[in-house]
């Protein structure tokens, strides 16, 4: 096509000119240069002002106006030094996207002149029109209204690129009756739950921790292609991902991409996408080539849950914003090739208590350990009983081409724990019904934990789920998804599970029980009711399949499956009991990710009805008219090919079967939802997704048999192999 000779071009330019700014040498002092940070504060802030926000950062203290007023005035000199004219009050509605909206600095006075402004009021609240975001019928029309509110335990941050300079406050998004409209208050009110049932146990342990955070740390996996080919694909552009493309005669199995060198131009876009993220206090840490051919990774250092959510929000905007100044387009999509690995993110999450001490990392004396073995118990027994709302969490149209299928975490979730690790859990159970005497449980077990591997030898990459030596890792998370919700599952599941492990204990306790006796005796039971979950072996296989059905463990194959989870009575229940998200909250949620389901799916299969008709058919009609004409050319003359006549009825054939598929989908889709959205769901799964593979089948096959030079779309070989 013209657009891979355009590339062609452009690749060619670059390899002998190279790019066209030099990367600038980055020194220590350019990490986080653009954050209101913890350090700027300090320096900025009068003494007091700074002690009463770290309060509020560290221990949740609410902020008095003043303290807001004085933050305020410090945030905005910070601002201007660095030559921001506006500030935005940034949120993460339920779009699955950030929202943003710019106010000046600058108010005018009634003598013609201007000044810079800004209050602690306007630091601490800002009013979008909130009318347009998706609220899921909790907010009719007539009340629109929502209001940001800041969240002073994520640092602001100046967003600053040749166009405009930008200070960007981090908020939450309420509703004007106390709604969430977001992700991140949950995430916080989670934050929050988990960390008050993890003190509780904690404190049986004798510890004198008084807060515990959630730590997070995820890998994004995603493409760059070059833009001439994303610009001349409508698939690519509408809907993130090839709806059409024929299999290339080279794909990942030779497996020469997965951390083999980083081509030049490619690697000049990591690098300002570093420089950027950098700036913006993102630590990011590792870049490598992934599995398919033309798949990257970037991955941060773990920060706080909610400051990791945000950055992880930036990691994907800088991608998608950085990558066409390199000439090159970034995929974030689950899918975007048929046949070559999807992308995910693997979301790496623990529990630090205030004390410094990462909660799930298998300590250096028995003590330690037993304490190790509960919290790693607690989420077992999360994983366990929320498996469904776990799988839920990482549902969606663009994830359903990756769980399942034969290169990803299956839709069943299961935890890995490792040989050894599942070995101690499977001794604890054996060895306390054996000897409930003091000591028991720790000779049998807990003594061998300090030579847990901690390396990269004891994995297993098929999991949804996996210990991975002092933190767990679920890799079911889609590339595409901001990680707010898994991560709230996880907390509000884990913090459930705290909280019965802590009422347990207690009791026990109170009653006049030995700790480590009551302990060991509830170590049997967690362990003998969740070790279902664990899975050590293949998750790709159909053993497991039918392994995980005996064990009773769920198979939520898809999105349309999966989602009601979001509203069953249990999650009611666990939702409500921490105060994370009500009922009405829950049920908004699942409506609107039910209806973007539905208009993911919609939109993809309008693409291909648009792209049937304006560039397959005719590239096929042109072809056969060719065929046809060499054929009449051929009797004409009096040599006929058989051959080619085999052709002819070939491609008419193919023509045929691509006009009657496009007009069987174009039904389809005229199909009106009736606005029940669950419904509405069902048929697109089962009728529409269906009669969008028929017709790529035979557009495909139309693909391979079409002249190259009229072909107009960039093909796979094209795509994933010219950079
Ligand atoms: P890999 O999984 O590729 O071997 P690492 O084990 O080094 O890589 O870590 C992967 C990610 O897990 C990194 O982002 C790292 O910061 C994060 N991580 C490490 N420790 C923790 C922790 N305690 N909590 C959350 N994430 C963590
Ligand atoms: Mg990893």
């Amino acid at each position: 096509s013209a657009a891979s000779r355009e590339a062609i071009r452009a690749i060619r330019d670059w390899a002998v000119n190279g790019p066209v700014a030099r990367p600038t040498p980055r020194s220590a002092n350019d990490f986080g240069r653009l954050v209101f940070s913890d350090a700027v504060q300090r320096i900025k802030l009068p003494r007091d002002v700074y002690k009463r926000l770290r309060r509020t950062i560290n221990r949740g203290e609410p902020l008095d106006e003043s303290v807001a007023d004085a933050v305020a005035v410090a945030v905005k000199d910070w601002a201007l030094e660095h030559g921001a004219t506006h500030y935005t009050h940034w949120f993460q509605p339920l779009t699955g996207i950030t929202a943003e909206k710019h106010d000046a600095f600058l108010s005018p006075t009634p003598d013609g002149k201007a000044v810079t402004e800004f209050s602690g009021k306007e630091l601490i609240k800002g009013e979008p029109d909130a009318s347009s975001f998706p609220s899921g019928g909790m907010r009719s029309t007539f009340e629109a209204r929502g209001y940001t509110a800041w969240d002073p335990t994520s640092p602001p941050w100046i967003y600053k690129t040749a166009s405009g300079t930008t200070l960007v406050i981090p908020t939450a998004f309420i509703s004007w009756t106390g709604e969430s409209l977001d992700k991140k208050t949950p995430l916080l009110r989670s934050i929050e739950a988990l960390s008050k049932q993890a003190v509780r146990v904690l404190k049986l342990f004798g510890s004198k921790a008084d807060r515990v955070t959630t730590t997070c740390g995820p890998e994004q996996e995603y493409f760059l292609i070059d833009a001439h080919f994303y610009y001349t694909r409508p698939d690519l552009i509408g809907a993130g991902r090839t709806l059409f493309g024929a299999k290339p005669p080279k794909g990942q199995e030779l497996e020469d991409q997965y951390f083999g060198s980083i081509p030049e131009r490619v690697l000049a876009c990591m690098r300002e996408v570093e420089d950027e993220l950098y700036a913006i206090g993102v630590p990011v840490k590792t870049r490598h080539n992934e599995v398919a051919p033309s798949q990257y990774e970037i991955a941060p250092i773990f920060e706080q849950a909610n400051v990791a959510t945000d950055h992880q929000m930036m990691v994907m905007e800088t991608l998608k914003r950085v990558a066409p100044k390199h000439g090159l387009a970034c995929l974030l999509h689950e899918k975007p090739f048929a046949g070559i690995n999807g992308s995910g993110k693997h979301v790496n999450w623990s529990m630090g208590d205030s004390e410094g001490n990462n909660l799930l990392n298998p300590g250096d004396t028995p003590h330690d350990n037993i304490q190790f073995l509960v919290f790693c118990a607690a989420v077992m027994r999360a994983v366990n009983k929320y498996q469904g709302l776990l799988r839920m969490s990482v549902a969606s149209a663009g994830n359903d081409h990756r769980l399942g299928a034969n290169e990803a975490p299956p839709a069943i979730i299961s935890i890995f724990l490792g040989d050894m690790l599942t070995g101690i859990f499977e001794q604890i159970e054996k060895g306390a019904t054996r000897s409930t005497t003091h000591g028991g449980l720790l000779e049998t077990g807990v003594d061998v934990l300090p030579k847990l591997p901690r390396d990269a030898g004891d994995r297993n990459r098929t999991s949804p789920f996996a210990f991975t030596g002092n933190k767990f890792e679920f890799r079911a998370v889609s590339s595409n998804q901001s990680i707010a919700f898994p991560n709230i599952v996880l907390n509000v599941a884990v913090a459930d599970s705290l909280d019965y492990i802590a009422t347990e204990l207690e009791k026990a306790v109170e009653k006049g029980a030995d700790f480590e006796d009551a302990v060991g005796k509830l170590l049997v039971k967690l362990t003998k009711e969740n070790k279902q979950i664990i899975f050590n072996g293949n998750n790709y296989s159909d053993a497991w399949q039918k392994e995980a059905s005996k064990r009773g463990l769920l198979n939520l194959r898809n999105t349309v499956d999966a989602l009601p989870q979001l509203a069953s009575a249990e999650a009611v229940k666990l939702f409500e009991a921490y105060k994370v998200l009500n009922k009405r909250e829950l049920e908004a949620r699942l409506e609107i990710n039910l209806e973007t389901y539905n208009k993911s799916i919609n939109v993809e299969a309008q693409t291909m009805v648009l792209m049937a008709n304006r560039y397959i058919l005719p590239a096929a009609l042109g072809y056969l008219t060719q065929v046809a004409q060499s054929v009449a050319a051929g009797k004409a003359a009096g040599v006929q090919s058989k051959e080619a006549k085999k052709l002819l009825v070939h491609v008419t054939k193919l023509v045929d079967a691509f006009k009657q598929r496009t007009e069987a989908l174009t039904i389809a889709i005229a199909h009106e939802g009736n606005g029940e959205s669950l419904k509405h769901a069902k048929y697109m799964r089962d009728k529409i997704v269906p009669a969008m593979a028929a017709l790529r089948e035979v557009g495909d096959a139309i693909e391979s048999v079409v002249p190259s030079n009229d072909w107009p779309l960039p093909t796979y070989r094209e795509m994933l192999f010219i950079k």
